[in-house]
């Protein structure tokens, strides 16, 4: 049997709820990563690093609430500090000691922030830092980096997947792309011959562990250049920090690379699981968020920044149970080893399948390259890879799709190509994982042999 149509046969449960579902939400889904031909897995519940289906079959999950769960489903400090606070109530439209709380951990935690301002996700984040750097400059451009990723609003949609000069989705206006610049990633010389040309960039904007969580990585050279340039000229830099944020270090990347921002964006691992991200940084950019006693100011200098849910108490009450427990240092070292370890036995794996994938990934993250054209195969440390950045963004939807499917029939769910790995992903489930991956190779290759076949 197919591996389609075995998980059509396993999943009945799931099968029928997306039926219903398909006829309210585009594709059935609600977050485009989660469709899945013919129709995703329906989740009831989940604990530490696993969770259970409707169908009552179990998964071990490295997709950890897309990166938010870097403690594991349920870490219970966190579980009784959201009990508590939904017992005080859920939003009083008020200020509130949780978000005090919550924004001290952060300037505690973060070596650039100085001043803090709550969103209610990622994407507001990175929209409001863009803003920030714009009225603080007074310049309109903002440079970008090709495969990075930052939300989906306008300015930032451009430049995510290749072609990489191309928006990657309808319904942007031509316009609201004039002003955001894509240059290649890791090229400090083509920053410093754009910035030099150019006055009116105010900022530079970018994942410090190079693009989407580290697909091709960065250094901490080249973060370290890219500040000197950016001071040089009079730039802005703005690390968005939503994957990397209490993940790589409690303070972050910009801890584990010793380099100083501007602003910094935060969301994930920063709410503990529920909703929100943060704007950090200096105290003078901040500003343009304040109120004065000048009515001009207020009027035409003042950033607005209203927002239903910014700092609501239950997301701060997650996040400050979730850095609390972050801060006493355990979490990250442990979730690190933990990927170590699955990078190594997956690798072994591929070997013995004598395929052109490769895993590989710092800190707590992990990233698989399908069928990739690397000259160094696997006589590089993964680690600084330097793979063709047009290539490394360049996915097979059908193998990717497959691939997940066959992963999913032996108890692992994945998004794809790309693992979340918290710091209870340790013995058995990494060795369960290593055996999933061996079958679903395995089966990969029966029901697509044409895609592991490709000439040098
Ligand atoms: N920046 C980065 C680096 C991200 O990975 C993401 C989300 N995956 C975002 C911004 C957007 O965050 P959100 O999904 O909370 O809007």
């Amino acid at each position: 049997m197919g591996i389609r149509q075995e998980y059509i046969e396993k999943h009945p449960g799931s099968k029928r709820l997306y039926e219903r579902a398909v006829k309210l939400f585009p594709s059935g889904v609600t977050h485009d990563r989660r469709y899945l031909n013919p129709f995703p897995i329906y989740v009831t519940n989940a604990l530490g690093a696993k969770k259970w289906d409707v169908d009552g079959r179990e998964y071990i999950d490295y997709w950890m609430g897309h990166g938010a769960l870097i403690l594991g489903h349920r870490h219970q400090h966190v579980v009784q500090a959201i009990h508590r606070q939904i017992d005080k109530g859920t939003h009083y439209g008020a200020c509130h000691e949780m978000e005090v709380e919550w924004a001290e951990k952060i300037v505690e935690l973060v070596p650039s922030a100085e001043k803090v301002r709550f969103t209610a996700s990622g994407t507001e984040a990175t929209m409001m830092a863009i803003r920030l750097a714009r009225s603080y400059t007074g310049k309109k451009k903002i440079v970008r980096f090709a495969g990075h990723f930052h939300g989906w609003h306008d300015a930032v949609c451009v430049g995510i997947q290749p072609p990489f000069d191309a928006p990657n989705s309808s319904g942007i206006p031509e316009e609201s792309l004039q002003n955001t610049i894509v240059l290649p990633p890791n090229d400090l010389q083509e920053l410093e011959t754009q910035l030099k040309k150019r006055e009116d960039v105010a900022a530079v904007i970018l994942e410090p562990s190079g693009g989407f969580g580290g697909v091709i990585p960065i250094t901490a050279e080249y973060l370290k250049g890219l500040r000197e340039i950016t001071l040089k000229s009079g730039v802005l830099l703005i690390l968005d920090e939503v994957v990397t944020g209490f993940r790589y270090t409690p303070g972050g990347a910009q801890q584990y690379f010793d380099v100083s921002p501007d602003l910094s964006c935060f969301a994930k691992i920063l709410a503990g699981g529920l909703p929100g991200g943060a704007v950090a940084g200096k105290k003078a950019i901040m500003e343009y968020l304040e109120f004065k006693e000048d009515p001009h100011w207020n009027r035409y200098r003042k950033i607005p920044h209203p927002g239903t849910f910014n700092a609501n108490p239950l997301s701060a009450a997650a996040g400050v149970a979730t850095l609390d427990v972050i801060a006493k240092g355990e979490v990250i070292p442990m979730a690190d080893e933990n990927a170590g370890h699955l990078r190594n036995a997956l690798n072994e794996v591929i070997k013995s399948h004598e395929i052109k994938w490769c895993v590989h990934g710092e800190h707590s993250i992990l990233h698989i390259l399908m069928n990739h054209r690397c000259p160094k195969q696997r006589t590089c440390d993964r680690k600084a890879c330097t793979y063709d950045y047009t290539l490394a963004y360049q996915k097979d939807p059908v193998l990717l799709g497959l691939f997940r499917t066959a992963m999913l029939i032996q108890g692992v769910d994945s998004i794809g190509d790309h693992f979340w790995i918290s710091w209870l992903h340790s013995g058995e489930v990494l060795e369960r994982t290593g055996e999933a991956f061996d079958q679903a190779l395995k089966r990969l290759k029966e029901d697509l042999p044409d895609r592991f076949d490709f000439p040098d």
